[in-house]
């Protein structure tokens, strides 16, 4: 027994198609060295703000011994409110660049929340923890004043 398979000949219409098109340009974006460059500046930043904080508890440790004058205990307590509100600030930030870490993790950093678009290196040489795209961050400042 013979089994002959006729073979439908084959439409050898193989596109060529063109190897890069678009690729080059989003491979050259956040490629290792750039995301390596940003996770050292992102850790650099951390750690100086949290020395930043560190440096502000301790000065309100020092700083707060009694003031017999009544006048004294109220400008030092505007200041610590002052520096309060910095740390406050601080540990926001260093919040944010916690996530930009995990996103830097996940391959997602450098690339905008909203439109999946591309951040741009310059603008995160900036502002490291931006998460928006110039164009969504404007729409977004827009939007937000418009409600506020
Ligand atoms: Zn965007």
């Amino acid at each position: 027994m013979k089994r002959n398979v006729t073979e439908a000949q084959s439409s050898a219409t193989a596109s060529a198609a063109s190897p890069d098109r678009g690729v080059a340009a989003s491979e050259s974006y956040m490629n290792p060295a750039q995301a390596a460059h940003f996770r050292e500046k992102l850790i650099d930043w951390k750690h100086s703000l949290m020395k930043e904080v560190e440096r502000t508890v301790h000065h309100m440790q020092d700083e707060a011994s009694n003031f017999p004058d009544p006048n004294d205990r109220a400008t030092q307590e505007e200041e610590f409110a002052l520096e309060l509100r910095t740390r406050d600030r601080e540990r926001k930030l260093i919040r944010k660049i916690d996530e930009s870490l995990m996103m830097l993790d996940a391959g997602d950093y450098g690339y905008c929340e909203i439109c999946g678009g591309e951040i741009g290196i310059q603008r995160l040489q900036a502002r490291p923890t931006a998460t928006l795209c110039i164009d969504c961050k404007t729409l977004d400042e827009i939007k937000e004043r418009q409600l506020g």
